[in-house]
């Protein structure tokens, strides 16, 4: 048996690493969109893990596909093929544009892979200049240095310089910006089809298009970064599926592994093949585990009736929100797509999505922020009517509570 030690909240500031601020009390379970803290209080879950938690709490398809893995193989290395592994693979291609797969595990590393791929394919194709990778103000990306440089927020990067070269970044939406900055020596532009971190912003339909035209016209692939708008979590499968393109390299994570990590990227056999044996590698990408776990959150998130109940409660969540915003004048702006749903406060608000979060927090409901200025929602793709309709009464008392007290 493991041997347990005594911890509280206070714990956390004497032995980690003072990056985080999370919030004060614990959670120790959880089950389908709720939560319990050490002292047995009850949430209902709006935040959903920062859209990971796509199946809710420990989801008994989850737990069979771990607790069967578990007794057979964890771990092989790359040196060996892995079932989970090449099953999660061909559902992957079976259902998106993509041809080829890499493991990872986690966003960043998704997004690094790809973005490595994109300048040694063009090196490959094209020579040695073609290296500029064109990106968005406000995009998010993940956290190594590569993703970080390439993700336009200019807060995660300051202090980590020299930064690596040759990425510029241009206002997101605006084709015409995109237009001046791309070259021919572009390798790649990036987007997320829906911003996440940045605001919940989603692409117009002109914009993808127009990327797409631009990307083909100049020889540049198009990656889009679907870590957070992926699985299911606008309705659609994966987000570019609304809008009749296809990406050159789509990444993937989030929500891919249901709370267990893992990151994917996908792509065409055309342009995987410039990842030739040696020149790109992970330990644990491809894990057995990680992908027996991905495999059962994606026949469940993959099926007609869970992308439409998407939808279906996206219209429930928007309705709610936007009477709150009404009757106390805090929204300017319900927006964003399925699950992934942000709320942009108004001026007399500005920049207090974090005091939103805490009165949520004390009437019993976990929600998000993305960025200081808008309140942002991404539940359980599965959760309740029941639990929508109670989570948005208790979120409902703690802006009335918020607006009194500021009154
Ligand atoms: C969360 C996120 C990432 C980073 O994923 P990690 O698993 O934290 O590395 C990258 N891109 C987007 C769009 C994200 O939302």
């Amino acid at each position: 048996m493991t041997q347990h030690l005594p911890v509280t909240r206070a714990t956390f500031d004497e032995v980690m690493v003072p990056n985080y601020a999370p919030a004060a009390f614990v959670p120790v379970r959880g089950a389908g969109s709720r939560l319990w803290d050490t002292e047995g209080r009850e949430y209902i879950d709006f935040a959903g893990g920062i859209a990971v938690n796509a199946l809710g709490h420990c989801h008994p398809a989850m737990v069979a596909a771990l607790t069967e893995q578990a007794g057979k193989l964890w771990h092989l290395s790359n040196g060996f093929a892995n079932e989970p592994a090449m099953e999660l693979a061909k559902k992957l291609i079976n259902n998106t544009f993509a041809e080829k797969v890499f493991f990872a595990n986690s966003g960043a590393e998704a997004n690094e892979a790809a973005f490595k791929l994109a300048r040694k394919y063009a090196k490959d194709h094209y020579g040695p200049e073609k290296v500029e990778i064109v990106s968005t103000f406000n995009s998010f990306h993940g956290r190594t240095l590569f993703t970080v440089s390439v993700g336009g927020q200019e807060k995660y990067t300051k202090g980590y310089e020299p930064l690596p070269p040759a990425i510029k970044h241009v206002p997101y939406n605006d084709l015409e910006a995109m237009r001046a900055a791309i070259s021919d020596k572009t390798c790649a532009v990036v987007i997320e089809p829906v911003q996440g971190e940045g605001g919940i912003t989603p692409a117009t339909a002109e914009y993808v298009k127009g990327l797409r035209e631009l990307c083909d016209a100049h020889g540049a692939l198009l990656i889009f970064d679907e870590v957070q708008s992926g699985m299911g979590r606008t309705g659609e499968l994966y987000a570019y599926m609304g809008y009749g393109i296809a990406p050159d390299i789509l990444s993937t994570a989030k929500a891919l592994g249901g709370g267990f990590p893992i990151g994917a990227m996908l792509t065409t056999d055309k342009v995987a093949k410039s990842f030739t044996v040696g020149t790109h590698g992970s330990t644990y990408g491809g894990n057995p585990l990680a992908c027996a776990v991905a495999s059962a959150v994606f026949d469940i998130i993959s099926s007609p009736e869970v992308l439409e109940g998407v939808k279906a409660k996206h219209a429930r969540f928007k309705a709610g929100l936007e009477a709150i915003g009404r009757d106390f004048g805090v929204f300017k702006e319900v927006r964003g797509k399925g699950l992934l749903i942000g709320c942009e406060l108004t001026a007399d608000w500005k920049d207090k999505a974090k005091d939103f979060m805490t009165a949520a927090v004390a009437e019993g409901v976990l929600i998000l922020q993305a960025g200081p200025n808008v309140v942002r929602l991404a539940p359980s793709l599965l959760i309740p009517d029941a639990d929508i309709d109670a989570g948005l009464e208790a979120f409902r008392r703690g802006v009335a509570k918020l607006v009194r007290k500021a009154a």
